[in-house]
């Protein structure tokens, strides 16, 4: 590594920034990376003044590194919001609790207000329950689908515009990955962007999506953020491993693999013949599905009479919008 940084000429250079290679400071790369994110937020129009922004928080290194540079730019850049913190809680022994712990010390230290949602409050129900269930395969896929109304709902009961999420650009990557090996253009295109996406009540954004996640990892240690780095027991089992196996094996042939993969979604996205799938409600509950039960209703729990049937089933989506901002 050169001994001085390629920015400011004067100081040491303390890292090569794995998506350009440059030799950077601490400084240089401090403020590259907020400069970066800052850049992202107006090109891609994410908030507008006066927003009251609800940010996914996990406790890992993403939604760690996106609450402080959200509070950092804010402040800085006067974008005007107001800025929540909103956790869900699975119910994962050993995992989420430990990540919660973490979310709540950054709620200490940044003043935000936070709010939890559990899945045991929401559906009756713990993912730890789910998967004694289900076995080992495919948690991931009914937690993913859990936690995005769960979401939906905590951001509507704090009154939330938004949900801004973590995502960084190695997620949107190993996303694009697996729905090409499915060959599920549905989702390819509705992902696809900054803004607003996919399914659910409340508007989504990425602000990190451009961010490569050894870059976030730099920046919370440089930062000296607090975060929680354990996987979930349940992550050993998802595809989205092999994805990320395949991702990492592109970016040591080519660092530009990450980036690309996400610019191939967004080219994608413009193309306007390209079929979609038709996208309805779930029969059940009345939240999006593609399928006549989504898959929260395709659980046979749900079938044999359980919580998540009262919980769950009983009301409509207006109803439950009603319910949660009432
Ligand atoms: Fe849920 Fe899978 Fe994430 Fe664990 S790894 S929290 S089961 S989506
Ligand atoms: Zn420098």
């Amino acid at each position: 590594m050169p001994a001085t940084c390629s920015a400011c000429g004067a100081s040491p250079a303390a890292l090569r920034r794995p998506k350009t290679g440059h030799a950077l400071c601490r400084a240089c790369f401090l403020a590259a990376f907020e400069e970066e994110t800052h850049q992202a937020i107006v090109a891609g129009r994410l908030f507008r003044p006066g927003e009251t922004v609800a940010i996914g928080a996990s406790g890992g290194k993403d939604s760690t590194v996106l609450a402080y540079l959200l509070q950092l730019l804010d402040q800085r850049h006067g974008y005007g919001l107001r800025l929540l913190l909103l956790s869900v809680d699975e119910g994962i022994a050993g995992y989420r609790d430990a990540s919660l712990a973490a979310v709540r010390r950054h709620q200490r230290r940044s003043g935000l207000p936070l709010h939890v949602v559990s899945y045991r409050q929401l559906y009756g129900w713990s993912m730890d329950r789910i998967a004694r269930h289900l076995g080992p395969r495919n948690n991931c896929t009914f937690c993913g689908v859990f936690r995005r109304q769960a979401l939906d709902r905590g951001a509507l009961l704090m009154g939330a515009d938004k949900i801004a999420t973590g995502h960084n650009a190695d997620d949107v990557a190993e996303t694009v990955l697996m729905n090409f090996l499915r060959g599920d253009v549905g989702r390819l295109r509705r992902g696809a962007g900054a803004g607003p996406a996919g399914e659910g009540a409340v508007p989504r954004c990425k602000p990190l999506r451009h961010a490569y996640e050894k870059e976030i990892v730099l920046y919370a240690y440089f930062q000296g953020l607090d975060y929680f780095s354990t996987e979930c027991v349940y992550a050993p089992q998802a595809y989205r491993g092999y994805a990320r196996a395949l991702l990492k094996e592109l970016e040591a042939a080519r660092p530009s693999a990450v980036a690309d993969l996400g610019h191939s979604r967004e080219r994608l996205s413009l193309r306007s013949d390209l079929r979609m799938p038709a996208r309805g409600t779930c029969q059940r509950c009345g939240y999006v599905a593609s399928q006549p039960l989504n898959r929260i209703c395709q659980v046979p729990m749900v079938d044999s009479g359980s919580e998540l049937i009262e919980s769950h089933g009983a009301q409509s989506v207006a109803e439950k919008k009603k319910h949660f901002s009432s």
